[in-house]
């Protein structure tokens, strides 16, 4: 990071997530290219990153967004009204469905139950594409609560529980079993949507191959993405849309953190004004350590710290981290990779107030989006 963003990261008070604009452009200019070259349309997973203050930054590189359901949906429909709107949920309710398909493009089912249940309102919306979420039975992901294969899974239909005399009103096809992988791992599991559902897409208008793709990471196979998407596309004369979450903020944002106390027990210990459970779950839940400026691994720079939060669950702790330099109170540091899966899965839990949110715009100046205080925390209950 150059001295001029770590300086201005560093001026802000604490805790805050910083959304990178100029990193965000640099993903988004990643994913034009990959709707110019392929012919595909890249979506937006919402659900990794909602920060809509830069949706219309956003709409100016992408076909539009993805969302999980009405509110999502919502938040597209102000704040990128421009672009398009296509919604998978795993279970849609009567009183939301109308509203749903007033403003999305295309609506995904996930059973066959859900179709059958919804299909004579969806009918009646001649503006809307419907389809039908797909389990391929492949996928290669590795942690369980990420994997929508795994045995007994709730999320797309098998082979075996798809009802071919049902497709009247379907024009596409969605899977999503993919989760920060390459494009080799697309190509493999192409190979499974089309072994067993292939015979289907020869009638269908397009075909959503879902998120998880790690596009924007350095190393991922750009060209290998674009022979994809444009083998299915001529193969099966299809449109094809991709939606990944990550991929459009991945290392696009910061958390800073101060730090409010030092103590040992064992070995030096530093609690943070941030928390794992409330400000980054995933560090928790994946789980996974998040890269810290100037740090290193515990011990492989002079002093090693475990850093945790000001709350009472003795597990929020982030993890063991070692710098050049002895923290001291007061002291601030730059988590990276904040701008997805953090912001969207914040809480209050145990009255830890929400960071704020700044824009680092491209010109190196800092501009506070949001703000929250008591009266967010309280509100929720
Ligand atoms: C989570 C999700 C995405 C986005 O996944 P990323 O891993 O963030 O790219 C896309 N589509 C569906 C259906 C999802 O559930």
């Amino acid at each position: 990071m150059d001295n001029e963003k770590r300086k201005a990261l560093l001026s802000l008070p604490t805790p805050c997530y910083v959304i990178d604009e100029a990193a965000l452009i640099s993903n988004l200019e990643v994913l034009r290219r990959v709707e110019q070259e392929s012919g595909c349309h890249v979506l937006l997973a919402q659900k990794a990153f909602s920060a809509y203050h830069v949706y219309p930054l956003i709409a100016k590189y992408i076909s539009g967004t993805t969302a999980s359901g009405l509110f999502e949906a919502r938040l597209a429909h102000e704040e990128m009204g421009s672009r398009q709107i296509h919604v998978f949920s795993p279970a849609y309710k009567d009183e939301e469905f109308d509203e749903l398909a007033d403003i999305c493009d295309h609506i995904v089912f996930n059973s066959f139950s859900q179709w059958k249940r919804f299909r004579e309102k969806a009918l009646s919306h001649n503006n809307v594409s419907f389809g039908l979420r797909i389990n391929p039975e492949y996928s290669e992901i590795e942690t369980r609560i990420y994997d929508p294969c795994a045995e007994g899974s709730r999320l797309g239909i098998t082979v075996e529980g798809f009802e071919e005399n049902e497709l009247d009103g379907i024009s596409g096809l969605h899977f999503h079993t993919m989760c920060e992988q390459g494009a080799d791992t697309l190509a493999r599991t192409l190979d499974a949507v089309e072994e067993n559902f292939g015979k289907y897409l020869y009638n269908m208008k397009w075909i959503n191959f879902g998120g998880g793709h790690h596009i924007t990471r350095e190393g991922y196979d750009v060209e290998l993405l674009i022979s994809c998407i444009k083998r299915i596309k001529e193969k099966y004369g299809l449109e094809v849309y991709i939606e990944p979450g990550e991929a459009v903020a991945l290392n696009a944002g910061y958390l800073v953190c101060s730090v409010l106390d030092r103590t040992k027990n064992g070995m030096e210990i530093a609690v943070v004004d941030t928390s794992a459970a409330c400000h980054m779950p995933d560090v928790l839940e994946m789980p996974y350590r998040p890269y810290i400026i100037g740090s290193g691994m515990p011990f492989e720079l002079k002093y090693t710290y475990k850093l945790g939060a000001p709350t009472c669950l003795a597990g929020d702790i982030i993890g063991d981290y070692s710098f050049d330099e002895p923290l001291s109170i007061g002291d601030k540091l730059i988590f990276t990779d904040m701008a997805i899966y953090s912001m969207v899965k914040n809480n209050t839990f145990n009255g830890m107030p929400l960071p704020s949110i700044f824009l680092l715009d491209k010109n190196g100046q800092t501009q506070l989006l949001k703000k929250f205080g008591y009266e967010d925390f309280k509100s929720r209950l």
